[in-house]
């Protein structure tokens, strides 16, 4: 989920709607609201701006402004987070709507439009920075000679907005009023944390659902059409013994080169390629890239990602409700302190550090399968040997080959994105370690087998000592 969504759905569950303290007046918080919307707002023009004089007064050197351009539009992605929960809780726009509006009681109505005002802040900030994608690509087609295919602006934005927002906002959406529901029971007289791990694992089983379906819904895509290409990817996924639902040709701005898989049932299972990397990869480099998604789920991450946050949503709020209860005992503090529960701050960094570093993991496992199914095609050299040479060492041989030309798709996405080797993300990690772990597998292909192994067994070890720790907070609670 991207971040600014996941902050959206964790404010508006986690802020109650206590009394306003008054003042300030309601009109001095609407004004604020609509200057600092308006302050958001000036400041994504002035990146564009800023970054389209660049680009018109560097005519040779595009990378330069476009770096700049890259860093800022990611901070001020950050800062409209900021905003947003700055007007949540110091503002208190979850009271005004829910309180002064009335409108608590109604199930997702009161959700939307505590989002309405940060919805459009995303839309339009895409749309402000949207300007800049035109330039570039006026820039390169005058530079290039070469026109490409005449796309109407607007078809362009529209595509580029439904790609980034429309599946987050639809997950948001059901998520805040399947939450909406459950509260709606008034489960009062129950286990707090009980009622909370239960509507959680709810959430996450019906937005694991919702998903693939959102992200269908939202994005434009096409089925690939039968053929060569999608005969030898099924015949792969056949293989390795995975069922999915479709490939679905995922149409980006002819600059994304992309690929991701989702749902963990196979009836609700799409397998996503962007339109680049079929255009500008081989054959066997899109298998490579088809292959890494297939690995994703033969070592079946998605349940894994599940269950691990599940489990690990059960230790936090049972960590998080003994500490609460120490603090208030140990310093005589009011309970209505907490006015966001202990365990969701304790879940930012502890989902940064766990989930960021398995998912590093799984990635390079899928980066592992990748490279097997290229392999698979690459032709036997024991074959074409006239002396009976061990069928292992032509095993090694074709990994080693498939290793290499997965690792030139590799460089070639990379390429493809604008993305340089120091590029970090916390759920893959550094571009160039990545790349530097398939080089080591190429030299020597048996460390696969270990770094499987070795993943496997680290995260079986997580998972007991999270159902120990739980038992123990649970125990610690009940006394
Ligand atoms: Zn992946």
């Amino acid at each position: 989920m991207r971040t600014t969504y996941l902050i959206f759905v964790l404010v508006v569950l986690s802020i109650p709607s206590f009394p306003l303290p008054q003042p300030p007046h309601l009109l001095v918080r609407f004004v604020t609201l609509f200057l600092g919307m308006g302050f958001v707002l000036l400041s994504a023009e002035y990146i564009a701006l800023r970054t389209m004089r660049q680009l018109a007064r560097n005519q040779r050197n595009l990378i330069a402004p476009l770096q700049w351009f890259s860093k800022w539009k990611g901070r001020h992605r950050i800062f409209r987070a900021i905003m947003f929960v700055f007007f949540a809780i110091f503002l208190g726009w979850n009271n005004i709507v829910r309180q002064e509006f009335g409108l608590g009681s109604w199930i997702a109505i009161d959700d939307l439009i505590i989002l309405l005002p940060f919805m459009l802040i995303e839309i339009i900030s895409t749309a402000i920075f949207h300007q800049v994608d035109l330039t570039i690509d006026q820039t390169i087609e005058r530079r290039s000679g070469v026109a490409a295919a005449p796309i109407p602006h607007e078809e362009k934005l529209w595509v580029q907005l439904r790609t980034e927002h429309g599946p987050w906002m639809l997950i948001a959406l059901v998520v805040l009023t399947i939450h909406d529901v459950i509260d709606w029971f008034n489960f009062a007289e129950t286990n707090q944390a009980m009622l909370a791990v239960a509507s959680m694992g709810a959430m996450i089983v019906i937005s694991l659902i919702v998903l693939p379906l959102a992200i269908r819904m939202a994005l434009p895509l096409r089925s690939m059409p039968r053929g060569n290409v999608r005969d030898e990817l099924e015949a792969w996924a056949t293989h390795e013994k995975i069922r999915f639902s479709d490939i679905l040709i995922w149409r980006t701005r002819h600059s994304l080169a992309n690929a991701a898989v989702t749902g963990i049932l196979p009836q609700l299972r799409y397998i996503f390629i962007s339109e680049t990397i079929l255009h500008q990869l081989s054959p066997l480099e899109v298998i490579g890239v088809f292959g890494h998604e297939v690995g994703h789920v033969r070592h079946r991450h998605l349940l894994k990602f599940f269950v691990f946050v599940l489990t690990s949503l059960v230790m936090l709020i049972l960590v998080g409700a003994g500490i609460e209860r120490w603090m208030v005992q140990q310093w005589r503090l009011n309970e209505s302190l907490f006015l966001i529960p202990l365990y969701l701050w304790l879940a930012v960094p502890y989902f940064y550090f766990t989930l960021g570093y398995f998912s590093r993991r799984f990635e390079r496992q899928a980066d592992i399968a990748g490279c097997r199914a290229t392999a698979s095609f690459v032709p036997d050299p024991a074959s074409s040997m006239l002396d009976e040479s061990s069928v292992a060492e032509s095993i090694t041989i074709r990994m080693r080959e498939g290793t290499l030309l997965f690792l030139g798709a590799m460089r070639k996405v990379t390429l493809i994105n604008g993305m340089d080797g120091s590029h970090w993300s916390w759920r893959q990690g550094r571009l160039s370690d990545r790349l530097r772990f398939l080089e080591q597998l190429a030299i020597s292909p048996e460390k696969a087998t270990v770094f499987n192994t070795s993943t496997n067994r680290q995260f079986l070890l997580s998972l007991a000592a999270i159902v120990v720790i739980s038992l123990v907070a649970y125990l610690i609670l009940s006394l």
